[in-house]
């Protein structure tokens, strides 16, 4: 590019400030760098304050609203291309003005630790790794003492050869270089532009259903076109995906998958490495930063065919994109609560709108924004409705507690549905969304209950641990033995959490393997795998668990499910409640019956007639669906209206409250209330103080998406000039997923 004078560079750099920096390209840069020039996405250190840091360029230009004498220059341009893709670097800008976000600080914050430090992009090269004669004579035995060393010949046997980038996130060095000394293994140079698409699996694919092959063909993979993949748990989607991704494959293209979280489902990892043949990363956030940077690099070269990660992975540059995949699409982790508040799922669909590639959304339980854009044409709706083995679907029934007795959260009939599900050698899954042993300790004499003083909120009894717990900030005290009021003697744990449930069943199945798994009993590294490898040996076992359960994994002998609570859902003030109600009963029950054996489902409520609950048992999801669709245009709200909210918080009661008054008014001279936008609140937030500090949102909906941005763009403008609002944290929080 030639080079016009002056030259200047707005930079984002790390600091609280919502603003780019101006800085000045030298002559220098351009001697040092003949063939290229400070282009956008490229890294600048640059002194800010008196430190050097490293910043972003976000934009370029001649001109400057400051006094161009005396702008600084920058002190390094650090990348001779720029990070990311053009059309990853416009999603940014685009995600930047839709969530109300920086687009400096966007970028920055989802790029690798390693990058955002000022390290080079690592040199993967083409180096892979292969089998000598030698080491393809080698026997099943031979090398029995280094079970790691066998590992990796055995993994070489499979394949033609693996990138080195891949063979050492699973080998150490030592292994590859004492393989290398015995000559079983030899390194070579593979020029990755060859992408071989002959041997790309491993094993063969499933013959398809008939309804899993239409879905398949009906994908598309020329063009931009989402697709909306309903299928009930265990119909086959994962199937589908791999052979959709297979094509992608073929055509030389990459596959980017996002699944909701990947320590919870490793079977899924294992799957797509069972299949292909070909160089697969994740992205998660258990990485070492280096990994991170390696996986991340290969994806951006090339290297890596398909691309397993977490939300922020939707952010992942790719060298040919071919097709994206948003696994369990209505899961709420994809969008991020906090700073950069991104729908990942969201932005998937508009990045595959802008690589002009196709894009599954796949779920059991379709959230409803995707069930509506199905309704308006704009994705294809694909249904799959019967499992795809030989499971079929699990019965379900219900227990009403306002006529059993419970003991620890367990009716005696349920109890008794788990005694003979384990006679008979079966696996029983108990669903209880609440760690702890109990939600809240009371006095017997005079009523005090121990509450955070930093919350509104009760503290968790956790017994195991002694000590009482406030689950929204951490608060932590020992259990008091006498009442900190009266000095009385009876304190009672009330309600019931995980802990408390185990107990009870440790009491009642002394000879059988109790497993917990919660938020407390998965802290330790690998607890997660020893919990797996218990329900996969087939044994019989109890599992008690949260959500945490829920999610993804397939039990193959679990046949009993229990659902202790299923009111917490049903009287939410939370317009979404109903929704993750239904989500979360259905997924859970969806753990029942995967194998050969078929699964029963027990729901303990006290509203056994609530209308909700009886379309989702007699129903299913779909019609529940429906019906809370139709509510939602009856009441006027999302995905009907198009919402955002405005959050803030303060250290005193009325801070927050008057700084969204504000806000309003200013909102109200920009577009003021009328059928299009209407405003609600300020409101005190579902919990009103955490961790100290006092939260209040402004709700404001509106018609159509274009009215909601340019309103909020006016609004943000203004407020950040405002002095009052240097004395509050306030954010924009946009389609929020939590009110
Ligand atoms: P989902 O992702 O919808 O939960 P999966 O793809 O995991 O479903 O399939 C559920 C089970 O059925 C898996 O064990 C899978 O191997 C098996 N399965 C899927 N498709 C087929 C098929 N066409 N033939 C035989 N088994 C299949
Ligand atoms: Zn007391
Ligand atoms: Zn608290």
């Amino acid at each position: 590019m030639a080079k016009c004078k002056p030259y200047i560079v707005r930079v984002a750099v790390p600091s609280p400030l919502r603003r780019l920096f101006d800085y000045l390209v030298p002559d220098t840069v351009f001697q040092e760098n003949t063939d290229h020039c400070a282009e956008v996405g490229c890294r600048v250190a640059v002194t800010f304050g008196r430190r050097e840091v490293i910043g972003l360029i976000i934009e370029k230009s001649t001109t400057s609203d400051f006094d161009i004498e005396k702008l600084k220059p920058i002190n390094r341009l650090m990348d001779s291309t720029p990070l990311v893709p053009d059309q990853l670097f416009d999603l940014f800008g685009w995600a930047a003005n839709y969530y109300q976000y920086p687009m400096g600080d966007a970028l920055f914050s989802t790029l690798p630790v390693l990058l955002r430090k000022g390290e080079s992009l690592p040199k993967l090269g083409t180096r892979h790794w292969r089998l000598t004669q030698k080491g393809k004579g080698l026997g099943k035995d031979s090398l029995k003492r280094a079970p790691s060393q066998q590992a990796l010949v055995e993994q070489l046997k499979t394949t033609d050869a693996v990138a080195d980038l891949v063979l050492s996130k699973d080998f150490s060095r030592a292994i590859l270089t004492s393989l290398e000394q015995k000559e079983l293994i030899e390194c070579f140079q593979k020029n990755n532009t060859e992408i071989s698409v002959s041997n790309i699996l491993n094993q063969d694919a499933l013959k398809l259903h008939d309804s899993q092959q239409s879905a398949l063909d009906s994908i598309e993979q020329h063009s931009f076109k989402c697709y909306l993949l309903d299928g009930v748990t265990g119909s086959g989607k994962t199937e589908i995906y791999l052979q959709a991704i297979e094509k992608t494959l073929r055509y030389g293209r990459q596959a980017l998958v996002l699944i909701p979280e990947i320590s919870l489902t490793p079977q899924t990892e294992k799957r797509f490495r069972d299949r292909f043949n070909v160089p697969i990363v994740t992205l998660h956030s258990g990485l070492t930063d280096k990994n991170r940077l390696a996986a991340w690099t290969s994806a951006k070269t090339g290297e890596a065919r398909i691309i397993l990660g977490t939300r922020s992975a939707v952010f992942t540059p790719l060298c040919q994109p071919g097709l994206i995949i948003v696994d369990e699409e209505h899961d709420q982790s994809y969008k991020q609560h906090e700073g950069f508040r991104y729908s990942a799922r969201d932005l998937a669909v508009i990045r595959a709108r802008r690589e002009n590639i196709s894009i599954i959304l796949g779920s059991a339980t379709p959230s409803i924004e995707s069930l509506n854009n199905c309704a308006a044409d704009r994705y294809q709706h694909l249904v799959l409705t019967d499992r795809a083995g030989k499971a079929v679907q699990p019965t379900w029934s219900i227990v009403d507690l306002k006529i059993e007795q419970c003991e620890a959260g367990i009716a005696a009939s349920t109890l008794a549905n788990i005694r003979q599900t384990i006679e008979q050698g079966q696996q029983v899954l108990v669903f209880l969304n609440r760690r702890g042993f109990a939600p809240a300790i009371i006095c017997h004499q005079c009523g005090w209950s121990g509450e955070c003083h930093h919350c509104d909120s009760r503290l968790t009894v956790h017994r195991a641990r002694g000590r009482l717990v406030c689950h929204h900030c951490d608060y932590q005290q020992r259990i008091p033995h006498l009442c900190p009021n009266c000095q009385g003697q009876e304190l009672i744990s009330v309600g019931e959490g995980t802990e408390r449930s185990e107990a009870h069943l440790e009491k009642c199945f002394p000879n059988t393997k109790i497993l917990r798994v919660d938020r407390d009993s998965t802290r330790k590294k690998g607890a997660m795998q020893a919990v797996f490898d218990v329900a996969d040996s087939g044994e019989p076992c109890i599992l008690i668990g949260t959500q945490m359960l829920a999610k993804g994994h397939h039990f193959a002998n679990v046949t009993l499910v229990a659902v202790l609570d299923a009111d917490s859902g049903l009287f939410s003030p939370d317009f979404r409640s109903h929704e993750r109600m239904g989500q979360l009963l259905t997924q859970v029950a969806g753990r029942s019956g995967r194998g050969d054996l078929p699964g029963k489902v027990v729901i303990q409520t006290h509203q056994p007639q609530h209308p909700l609950l009886e379309i989702l048992i007699n129903k299913g999801y779909g019609f529940f669906a429906q019906q809370l669709m139709s509510e939602r245009r009856i009441t006027q709200l999302p995905p009907f209206r198009h919402m955002a909210l405005i959050r803030a918080e303060s250290d005193r009661a009325n801070e927050a409250e008057s700084f969204l008054r504000l806000a309003r008014s200013i909102a109200e001279r920009i577009s003021p209330p009328s059928p299009l936008v209407t405003y609600l609140g300020p409101l005190p937030a579902m919990l009103e103080k955490r961790a100290g500090r006092f939260r209040f949102v402004l709700q404001i909906n509106a018609s159509k998406r274009s009215l909601l941005q340019s309103l909020l763009s006016a609004l943000a403008l203004t407020l950040e000039e405002h002095k009052d609002s240097r004395r509050v944290r306030w954010s924009i929080d946009v389609d929020p997923q939590e009110i």
